[in-house]
C-alpha cells in the first residue's frame, strides 16, 4: 500500500514538473516572441544587441554575455557586464586571431585605464556563431542555468533572429560609410565636413554657444613620401588621425580635408580652449614615433585656429584657420596660431592668458 502510494506521488510530481515546463516554456517562447519583434525594430547594431542582451538575460540570466561582429573592416564587441573585458578580450584575440587590439570597437563601454577589471574562469563559457554574407556573428554566453540543451534551442532561435536584422544594419552603415567617411584614415570626409559645418553652425547661432575650428598641416610631408616612400606616408596619416580622434572629445568633428590636410569642427568651445588644444595635439604629434617596417619616423604640424563669426558665412570660419595656418608654416611650422603666450596681469601674482595675432 505504502509503495502504492509513493509510486502514485511520484507520477504526480513528474507529471506536475512536465506540466510547469511545458508552461515554463510557452512563456518562454511567448517573451521570445515578443524580443524578436522589439530587435526587428531597432536601427543600429548597438540597438540591435542591446535587445538580445536584454532577451537572454530575461530567459536564461547569463553572467556574462559577449556579441562580436567580425566586419571587413574591424570588429564590433558589445559585452555586459564590463569588468571582464580583460578576460574576454584574451579569448576574442586567440579566437579571432587579432593583431593589433585597437582595431577592436566596443559599442556600449568606454573604457578607461583605471576600470576595475575581474578575472574569472572562463571554463564554461559557451559560444554560437553565424556566418552571414558580410559579417560573421559570435555570441558569448556564461549561462547561470545549468539546462543546456534548453539554452542551444533559445540562443540558436534568438541568434537568427537577430543575425538578418544585423547582417542588414552593416550593409547600411558600409554604404554610409562609403559616402561620408575618408577610408584611409576613418575620419570624414570633406563633404561630410562641409554638411556638419552647416548644421553645427546653425545650432552655435540658434543655442547661442561658442563654436570653433582648427585646420592643420603636416610639416615637409612630401619628404616623409620621398624618404620612406609612400606606404609609410599612408601609414602616418592613419597614425595621426587616430591620434587626434583619441585627443578630442566625442562631440568634436574631425575630418580629412585634403592630402596631409585635416580639420576639426570644436562645438562649444572658444577660440582660446581650441587654442590651448591644438597646442597640445600639435605636442602629442610631434613627439610620436611612428614605425614602419625598419624605419622610425617623427612628424609635426602646423595648426591655424578660429573661431565662429555669427555675422558672416560659413566660408569665413574656415579661411580664418587657413590663413592661420599659412601663418604658422611662416612662423617656422610645428606651430599654432594664433599663438598662446602668458602674461602677468596687474595683480601681480594672478597669471592670465591672452593670444596675439
Ligand atoms: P609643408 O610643410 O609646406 O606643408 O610641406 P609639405 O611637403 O607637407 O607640402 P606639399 O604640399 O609640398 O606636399 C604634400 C605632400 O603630401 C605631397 C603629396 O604627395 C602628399 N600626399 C597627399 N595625399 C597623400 C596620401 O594620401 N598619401 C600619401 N602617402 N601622401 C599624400
Ligand atoms: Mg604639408
Ligand atoms: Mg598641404
Amino acid at each position: 500500500m505504502k509503495q502504492a502510494l509513493s509510486r502514485i506521488s511520484n507520477r504526480i510530481v513528474t507529471l506536475f514538473s512536465i506540466i510547469f515546463k511545458v508552461a515554463q516554456r510557452q512563456a518562454d517562447h511567448k517573451k521570445l516572441t515578443r524580443h524578436i519583434v522589439a530587435l526587428n525594430k531597432q536601427q543600429s547594431s548597438t540597438g540591435i544587441i542591446n535587445e538580445v542582451a536584454l532577451c537572454l538575460k530575461d530567459l536564461l540570466n547569463y553572467r556574462l554575455f559577449a556579441f562580436v561582429i567580425q566586419k571587413e573592416k574591424g570588429m564590433d564587441i558589445w559585452l555586459d557586464p564590463g569588468m571582464y573585458k580583460k578576460s574576454l578580450e584574451d579569448i576574442i584575440v586567440k579566437d579571432f586571431r587579432v593583431e593589433n587590439r585597437e582595431s577592436l570597437t566596443y559599442l556600449n563601454h568606454t573604457f578607461h585605464s583605471d576600470n576595475t577589471e575581474e578575472k574569472f574562469n572562463m571554463k564554461n563559457l559557451v559560444f554560437y556563431e553565424s556566418n552571414e554574407e558580410n559579417c560573421l556573428l559570435r555570441l558569448y554566453m556564461l549561462p547561470d542555468k545549468n539546462n543546456y540543451g534548453y539554452h542551444d534551442e533559445i540562443v540558436n532561435l534568438v541568434l537568427q533572429g537577430c543575425s538578418t536584422a544585423l547582417s542588414r544594419q552593416v550593409k547600411i552603415e558600409d554604404l554610409t560609410d562609403a559616402a561620408v567617411i575618408d577610408p584611409l584614415t576613418g575620419c570624414y570626409n570633406r563633404r561630410e565636413f562641409e554638411n556638419q559645418l552647416k548644421r553645427n553652425i546653425a545650432g552655435a547661432i540658434r543655442h547661442k554657444y561658442d563654436l570653433s575650428m582648427f585646420m592643420l598641416d603636416l610639416d615637409h610631408f612630401k619628404k616623409i613620401n620621398d624618404t620612406y616612400g609612400h606606404l609609410a606616408g599612408d601609414k602616418v596619416l592613419q597614425e595621426v588621425a587616430a591620434l587626434l580622434q583619441k585627443n578630442m572629445r566625442t562631440g568634436d568633428i574631425l575630418a580629412r580635408f585634403g592630402g596631409e590636410e585635416f580639420i576639426a569642427i570644436l562645438p562649444e568651445t572658444d577660440k582660446i580652449k581650441a587654442m590651448e588644444l591644438a597646442d597640445r595635439l600639435r605636442i602629442k604629434i610631434s613627439s610620436k614615433i611612428i614605425v614602419h617596417n625598419d624605419d622610425t619616423i617623427k612628424v609635426t604640424a602646423s595648426f591655424g585656429v578660429s573661431e565662429l563669426d555669427r555675422r558672416a558665412d560659413m566660408t569665413k570660419i574656415i579661411q580664418d584657420a587657413d590663413t592661420m595656418l599659412y601663418k604658422a608654416k611662416l612662423n617656422g611650422r610645428n606651430t599654432v596660431m594664433p599663438g598662446l603666450m602668458k602674461i602677468i596681469s596687474h595683480k601681480e601674482s594672478e597669471k592670465r592668458k591672452c593670444y596675439t595675432i
